[in-house]
């Protein structure tokens, strides 16, 4: 039997990639999310094992070795990988799943599944998105700056993607993910 979907969601830092995911698994509980490592620290209110894993750098770098990453990147000053074991035994069992991840990462999992479907959410607008991260008050503004950077050639590759979802409300961007999911 051919493996449940695998849905990435891409886009710039501050589009909202978190909340129109959270939208869409409010509306679909039969979807996995999957957790990625990081060696970023925890903001207010994050989880280990919940929003992430938060792991050292050597932690880390010895995931990479054992193999453990279906993909990861270095975004922004820290690094980023999704663990292969969990996605594929849910997949396996028939659970669609949905990796929300940068443009580096998406990439890799084109190259490494070609069945995987990648979305990319779009901001309305430049401006939307400057105010979006530079108003969330959770980065330093080197942080602030970086994602910034990130974001124009995150911005400029979206013709990669499958589909393009602009983000201009975060219902009909999680409908539009679930269309994408069980069409
Ligand atoms: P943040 O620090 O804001 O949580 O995440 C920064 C960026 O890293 C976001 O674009 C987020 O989607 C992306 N990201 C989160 N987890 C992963 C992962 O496992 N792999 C990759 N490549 N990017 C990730």
């Amino acid at each position: 039997m051919a493996p449940a979907p695998l849905i990435v969601v891409s886009g710039p830092s501050g589009v909202g990639k978190s909340t129109v995911v959270a939208a869409a698994l409010a509306q679909d509980s039969s979807v996995w999310l999957s957790v990625s490592a990081t060696t970023r620290a925890p903001r207010e209110g994050e989880k280990d094992g919940v929003n992430y894993f938060f792991v050292s750098t050597e932690h880390f770098e010895s995931m990479i070795e054992a193999g453990e990453f279906l993909e990861w990147a270095e975004f922004a000053g820290n690094r980023y990988g999704t663990p292969r074991g969990p996605v594929q035994e849910r997949r396996s069992a028939g659970i669609p799943v949905i990796l929300e991840i940068e443009l580096q990462g998406a990439r890799q999992v084109r190259l490494s599944d070609p069945t995987a479907r990648l979305v990319f959410l779009a901001p309305p607008s430049w401006e939307v998105l400057e105010a979006r991260l530079t108003g969330r008050g959770t980065e330093s503004p080197e942080s602030v700056q970086a994602r910034l950077d990130a974001a124009r050639l995150e911005l400029a590759a979206q013709g990669e993607f499958d589909d393009v979802v602009v983000n201009a409300d975060v219902l009909e961007s999680a409908r539009a993910l679930l269309d994408f999911l069980h069409g």
